[in-house]
C-alpha cells in the first residue's frame, strides 16, 4: 500500500525514458497510483505504450495541446476507461528552437510568443479545463515549472515569460477549483537533461555551474522530483494548493558558497 494508492492519475509529456513525467509517473506508481498517458502524436506511440507498460499501464491515448478538438478527444476515450479520476500531470513545453538562444530582445517574435505560451502555459488550463466534469473530489493537478519565470536567466529567453505565465495560471486555477476541493500546485524543478532541456543553448554548461553553486552540491535527479510530485498530488497535502515547490536542491536560495571562494 502506497500513499497513492486507489488513485488514477493522467501523466503527460513522457517523451522517453529521461522526461521529467517518466520519473514522477515512476515515483506515483511506487505509491501505488494507477496511471494513463499521453502522446503528441503516432510517432511517439510506440516509446510511450513501452514506457506505460513498464508502470502495469494500457492507458495511452494520442493527444496534441495545441488542438481543442484533440484535448477533447482525449477525455472523451479516457472516460470509456476511467468515468472519474484523481488527477493530471503538466509536463508539457515547447518554443521553437531559435527563440532559445541569445539576446532576448531580438530573438523574441510575436510568433514565438504566442506559440510558446499556447503550448507551455494555456495547455494546462485547457485541459483542466476539459476534464474539470470528471475530476473527483481530493483530486490534485500538477505542473512543472523552471527558475527563468522570476529570473532573467541566459538562452531561456521567452520559455521564461511562458512559466511566469504559468505560475499564475497555478494561482488562479487553484483559487476557481478550490471550492470543488481540487489542489492545482506546480514544481520548480532544477535543470536536469531531458529532450526539451537539449533545445537550450549552453544547457551542459549550465548544469556544471549548478554542480558548483547549489547548497547539496549536485544536480537534481529524475527520483528528486519524482518522490514530491507523487506527494503534492496526494492527500497527504490536501492542504496545499496554489504553491509552486522547488525541488532544485536549495540553487535559488543560494547566492555564493565556499566552493565558489575556493
Ligand atoms: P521532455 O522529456 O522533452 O518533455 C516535454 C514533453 O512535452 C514531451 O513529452 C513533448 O511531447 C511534450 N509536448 C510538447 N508539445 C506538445 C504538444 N503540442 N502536445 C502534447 N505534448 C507536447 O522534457 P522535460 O524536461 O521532461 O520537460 C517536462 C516539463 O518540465 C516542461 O514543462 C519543462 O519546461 C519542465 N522543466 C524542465 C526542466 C529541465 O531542466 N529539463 C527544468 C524545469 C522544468 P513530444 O516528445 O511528443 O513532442
Amino acid at each position: 500500500m502506497g500513499f497513492l494508492t486507489g488513485k488514477h492519475i493522467l501523466i503527460t509529456g513522457v517523451a522517453n525514458k529521461f522526461s521529467i513525467a517518466y520519473g514522477i509517473a515512476q515515483a506515483m506508481r511506487r505509491q501505488g497510483a494507477e496511471l494513463a498517458f499521453i502522446y503528441q502524436n503516432n510517432q511517439f506511440k510506440g516509446r510511450v505504450e513501452e514506457l506505460a507498460n513498464k508502470l502495469d499501464s494500457k492507458l495511452t491515448f494520442p493527444c496534441d495541446v495545441t488542438k481543442d478538438a484533440s484535448i477533447t478527444e482525449l477525455f472523451k476515450k479516457l472516460k470509456e476507461k476511467w468515468p472519474v479520476f484523481d488527477g493530471l500531470v503538466h509536463s508539457i513545453a515547447f518554443a521553437p528552437r531559435d527563440q532559445l538562444c541569445g539576446d532576448y530582445v531580438n530573438t523574441v517574435t510575436r510568433e514565438g510568443f504566442a506559440i510558446t505560451h499556447d503550448i507551455s502555459s494555456y495547455s494546462f488550463v485547457a485541459m483542466a479545463k476539459a476534464c474539470r466534469h470528471m475530476l473527483k473530489k481530493k483530486s490534485a493537478l500538477l505542473t512543472l515549472t523552471y527558475l527563468g519565470a522570476e529570473r532573467a536567466i541566459p538562452n531561456y529567453n521567452v520559455m521564461g515569460l511562458a512559466k511566469a505565465s504559468l505560475e499564475a495560471n497555478v494561482r488562479y486555477m487553484a483559487n476557481a477549483m478550490g471550492p470543488q476541493d481540487i489542489r492545482v500546485n506546480g514544481i520548480s524543478a532544477g535543470p536536469i537533461r531531458t529532450l526539451a532541456a537539449s533545445g537550450i543553448k549552453n544547457f551542459r554548461k549550465m548544469l556544471n555551474y549548478y554542480e558548483v553553486i547549489t547548497p547539496i552540491c549536485r544536480t537534481i535527479t529524475l527520483e528528486d522530483i519524482g518522490n514530491p510530485a507523487a506527494f503534492l498530488c496526494s492527500d497527504l497535502a490536501a492542504g496545499i494548493t496554489g504553491e509552486i515547490l522547488y525541488v532544485d536542491g536549495g540553487f535559488s536560495i543560494a547566492a555564493i558558497n565556499e566552493l565558489t571562494l575556493e
